[in-house]
């Protein structure tokens, strides 16, 4: 089965950058857009092909009820499962890691937990060997929260962060803050240091916006 797109990508970053790919079916976001759904015996044939191109991770590829086919397809693959961005609270979070249906856990705090029961989460992903990598596609407040929790657990590896040029960049992530967020040369976004989330909400910028809308 061919993967043009990742193959694609692959060609346009060289050997040395990591690839995530993200399959979107663990929640019903259908609305957007028409693409398959996934059963088992896809998952793993596309995992195996995955794997085949150097891909880090592979996002989702299963309902996020589907305990018992993820465990399935993690344990039938050397590549990396995660997912959980909409899962919630700490007790799917047990199903998830107790049954090992991902190699890395991807909660959200504004979707999935809170911080706290974010630093809950990764413990008990840290006692079974796993990683926790949140969700943090939303904007600057969600990147400010999730942050926290990155900064706060051994077993974070990575940061994902909404970043998708021309139209998805910083300065419209984070268009409800007086500051964006500042991904340095090397892909690094740096811990606030502020009291709170570290982070400054714009009244003025967020009331403009609802003008508009009424
Ligand atoms: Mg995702």
């Amino acid at each position: 089965m061919p993967y043009p797109a990742v193959e694609a990508v692959r060609d346009a970053v060289g050997p040395d950058m990591e690839i995530m790919v993200d399959a979107n079916q663990a929640w019903p976001i259908h609305g957007f857009s028409e693409y398959p759904t996934w059963d088992l015996k896809r998952a793993m044939v596309t995992a195996r092909e995955l794997e085949a191109l150097g891909v880090a991770w592979l996002e989702e590829p299963l309902g996020m009820y589907d305990y018992d086919a993820l465990s399935t397809l993690t344990a039938s693959t050397a590549l990396n499962i995660s997912g959980g961005e909409m899962n919630s609270d700490i007790f799917e979070f047990r199903e998830l890691i107790g049954r090992r249906c991902y190699d890395i856990l991807q909660p959200d705090v504004t979707l999935s937990c809170g911080i706290l029961n974010g630093k809950k989460i990764a413990g008990m992903a840290e006692a079974a060997g796993l990683s926790l990598n949140p969700h943090t596609w939303t904007n600057g407040i969600g990147l400010a929260a999730n942050l926290h929790l990155m900064g706060a657990i051994p077993n974070c590896t990575y940061c994902e962060f909404p970043y998708e040029p021309p139209g998805w960049v910083p300065e419209a992530r984070d268009a409800m803050l007086a500051r964006p967020f500042d991904i340095d040369g090397e892909g690094y976004v740096h811990l606030p240091e502020a009291p709170g989330l570290g982070i400054e909400v714009d009244m003025e910028k967020i009331r403009a916006h609802g003008e508009k809308i009424l």
